[in-house]
Formats: structure tokens, sequence, C-alpha cells
């Protein structure tokens, strides 16, 4: 399989240059040629474990490692760390190390980039720069830390992520990682991640000096490709309970930020799995809410501080994607969006993208909305939702009272509710005041007899080892310090 760059300028790229390079030349991303038809085959077989069925589908698109090598890295990645469960419609993606979904998609992406590094011969260490809303940056230190050849630094917006969510960063352990707060919200964290990939002369001289840029960003087709298996996984799910038949099609409900999530399960459509709706879920920040119901892409407003903050973003990257299928695969008209979304904040989409579009329904919830679902499914299934998670819930029901539309749905559950626990407790309306985050988890996992994860359980006992916090003006400075490089 080949990839090229939805901006036009590169093609024919290996997957493993693709995943090693991250973001294309042009600023563009990088998605596969075409989408190989594989759940003709697949639905023959009964059953599968997580690694037999992600192995299938990413071997499809890494075709130039090994499948010996491949077979490797998905068990390092998996084996013990992480599973998926599925409870009624909740598509449980958050049962690994950090405790969100992000997990999945960040322990295989070390190892897959580790062995593209030998198949493209990099001798370069490889920096991964993240900007995270705080479930990324941790996935990432997760996944990244101690491996050979890698060095991983990790930008958050100081007061845009949750106590815990800090905590987890701030005590990262690992002798090639370091955190780093700033001042400022998760957008500018991003745009100076992707201000140093797009300068070319600033990633020749690091390259000189023996690094070679990369990102954990959901921009990298290496991260992207293994989130497609949940779908798959899912959906199978649901056959084998006799919830639906195979071929039977489903709507699929995905709380959204930068659109990496959503975007994997309409790669999985086009790979044949029967999904009809995708349901775009967004908070406050309801840019893609407005985009979907009107073919405007408007980022001119201010960023709100949500409680669902790994959704708090302005400019959802991975949209760029779909725009290029939506385009009939046009890197003119792609180019065009960009430069007006980067000149003026907005752009429009033309008719054909606009019908294109139709298989998406984009819908929003207020925190009093998230709040009241949260308190509603608990009162009634005794089931927590995190409230990235409500948020889904809250627009499937939107969703399913517009429309009347009765077809089964997975409703990706992107995080556990104890990443959050003062926002569970202020919908449960347990009292929570005065007392810090740690014992707020504590309260809420005796009150609510549901156990913390292991992840989270011991965290307040961690010591912190980093806090350095910078302005967005020092962001390089402190990069190429790190890196051992004069300014
Ligand atoms: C990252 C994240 C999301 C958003 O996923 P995207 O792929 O960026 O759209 C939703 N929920 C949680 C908990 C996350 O960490």
């Amino acid at each position: 399989m080949n990839f090229r760059s939805t901006r036009g300028l590169e093609y024919g790229v290996d997957s493993t240059r693709a995943i090693i390079n991250g973001i294309s030349k042009d600023g563009g991303l990088y998605v596969p040629d075409s989408f190989p038809n594989i759940y003709k085959l697949l639905r023959n077989k009964k059953e599968f474990s997580y690694e037999e069925l992600a192995f299938e589908i990413i071997r499809e698109y890494f075709t130039d490692i090994h499948d010996k090598e491949l077979i490797e890295a998905i068990n390092e990645a998996y084996n013990d760390r992480f599973q998926i469960k599925v409870h009624n419609n909740f598509l449980e993606l958050y049962h690994g190390p950090t405790c969100a979904f992000k997990d999945a998609a960040l322990l295989f992406l070390p190892q897959i980039m580790k062995r593209a590094k030998k198949v493209c011969n990099k001798k370069e260490e490889i920096v991964i720069l993240a900007a995270t809303s705080g479930d990324t940056g941790k996935a990432a230190l997760e996944g990244f830390k101690d491996i050979e050849g890698f060095k991983v630094v990790v930008y958050y917006p100081k007061k845009g992520v949750s106590a815990i969510q800090e905590r987890q960063m701030i005590t990262q352990k690992g002798d090639n990682v370091k955190v780093i707060g700033i001042n400022g919200n998760f957008d500018d964290a991003q745009r100076f991640v992707k201000q140093m990939f797009g300068d070319n002369d600033f990633k020749e001289e690091l390259l000189k000096q023996g690094f070679l840029l990369s990102s954990a960003n959901s921009i990298n087709i290496g991260r992207l490709v293994p989130q497609i298996v949940y779908y798959f996984y899912g959906y199978f799910n649901l056959v084998i309970k006799g919830v639906i038949k195979q071929g039977d099609k489903i709507n699929v409900v995905v709380p959204t930020g930068n659109f990496g999530n959503i975007l994997a399960s309409y790669y999985a459509k086009q790979m044949g799995l029967p999904i009809d709706k995708f349901i775009c879920a967004s908070n406050e920040n309801k840019v893609l809410t407005d985009f979907f119901n009107s073919g405007i892409y408007d980022k001119r407003r201010e960023l709100v501080l949500t409680e669902s903050p790994s959704m708090d973003i302005l400019v959802s990257s991975n949209l760029e994607r779909l725009l290029f299928e939506a385009s009939g695969r046009n890197p003119e008209i792609i180019k065009d969006l960009m430069n007006s979304l980067s000149e003026n904040g907005v752009y429009e989409i033309n008719d054909e993208m606009k019908k294109f579009m139709k298989e998406f329904y984009g819908g929003y919830a207020t925190t009093e909305e998230v709040h009241d679902a949260i308190r509603e499914v608990y009162e009634k299934d005794n089931y927590l939702m995190d409230t990235h998670t409500a948020v889904g819930y809250v627009v499937k029901k939107k969703y399913q009272l517009e429309t009347n539309d009765t077809k089964e749905v997975l409703i990706a559950s992107t995080a556990s509710p104890f990443k959050f626990p003062r926002s569970i407790c202020e919908a449960l309306k347990i009292p929570n005041d005065k007392i810090d985050d740690f014992e707020v988890l504590k309260k809420l996992s005796e009150i609510t007899k549901n156990n913390i994860p292991d992840g989270l359980a011991n965290l307040s006992q961690y010591q912190i080892i980093h806090n350095e916090v910078c302005d967005r003006s020092e962001m390089k400075k402190i990069l190429l310090s790190y890196l051992g490089i004069e300014g």
C-alpha cells in the first residue's frame, strides 16, 4: 500500500516512510491510496482475539513491514496491557495503562515506528513532539518511554487539563521523556507543534544534529490505522452477542476532538464494515456541529474550557482527511480550504462535498446535559460514564429523537470516569468541595462501589518529576536545550 499527501505534493510513499515522517512536506496528511474491503473475508471467521483482528486489518496498510515483525509489534503493544470491553452499546476503549482510548493507538505506534525506522535504515534519534489536551501526552509518554532511539517531548496547556491528567504526566518516569506545561491553550500547543513540523529549515538543522522530528498526534497514519480495529471488534462483538446479525447496519457515535477516532470508523466503513451513520459528538466547542449543519468550518470563536478537555479543540486536524475523500481526492481543493482556514479562520465546502457529508450527523452537548446524562445512566443502569462518553450519549439521544433511527449503535467510550472524578461527583451530586482530586477519586469509588483503575489508584503518591512551565515564545528554546542544541 502506498500513501499520498492530501495536499498533493507527495505520492507513492511507503507506509514506513509515512509513519516516520508523520506529516507530509507540504503540510498535508498522509492517506492510503485505497481501502481494501476485508469485511467480506473477516465476516466468515467466528471469533478473533483483539491482536488477531488488529493483525488482519493493519497488515493491509503497512505492507512494507513483514508479517512476522507486525505480529511482534502488535503483541508487544497489547499483550496484557490493553483490552476492549463492550457493555451494552458502550465500546469501552479505555482499559489500558492511562485509562483513555488513546492507549490503543499509542501503545502500538512506538512499536511500529521502531520497526519502520529499521526498514528505512534511519540512524537518527527520533524526537516525538506532542501537543496534548490531556490524554495524548500521557499515552505517548507511556508508549515511548525507554524505547531505544526515541525521545518524547510533550506540551500541555497548564490550565487546560484535569488535575489527574496533569499528575499522570508530570510523574512520568523514563530516561527519554520531557513534559512541559505552557501558559496557553491546547490550540497554542498544537499550533507550535505543527509549526515545527512545517519548518523544513528547522528540521534540516535538527537532522544535522542527528535528530529526526516526528509526531504522535493523531495526524500520524501509524496511529490512525490501529484505531480502525475498534469498530470491527465492536461490530463483531455485537454479532457474537446476538444483538445484530452479520451484515446488519449500525450507527457509530464518537465523542470527537481532533477527528481521529471518528475518521477511523469512517475508514472501517470504507473497508466494508456495515456502518450507516457517523454521529459526531462535540462539547460546547461545537465547530464540527456547525460544520456538519452548514458546510462552513469557522474556528473564529473563543475556546471554551469544558469538563471534557480532550475535546476542547477548535481545529480538528483529521477532518482534512475526510475533506480529501469528500472532494473526490482533489488536493487543489484541499489546499484552498486549508489556506482559507489558516488565513481567514474559516472555509466553506462546495455543494458536492456538502452532499458527501450527509453520512455524518453533528451534534453537541452542554455541561448541564452531560451531568444529567451521567446521573440518569447511573441511576437507571448503575453504569458510570465519563464526561467525554456522556457527550456521545447525549448526542446519540438527540439524533434518535430527531430521526427516529432505531439502528443499533456503538458509542465510543473514550475514558474511565475515574479520570474526571470531580465532574462525575458533580453530576451525581456527591459533595466534593474542600477535598483534593485524589480524595474525590476515593470518595467516588467508595460511594459507587467501582474500583479505581490501577493506573490511577496510587497516583497521588508518585514523585513529581516534571515541573517546567513556559510561555508560548519559549517552547522552541526549551526543546532545543533538552536536545542539547544551542538555540
Ligand atoms: C482524544 C480524546 C477524544 C477525542 O478523540 P479524537 O480522535 O481527537 O477525535 C475523546 N475522548 C477522550 C477521552 C480523548 O482522550
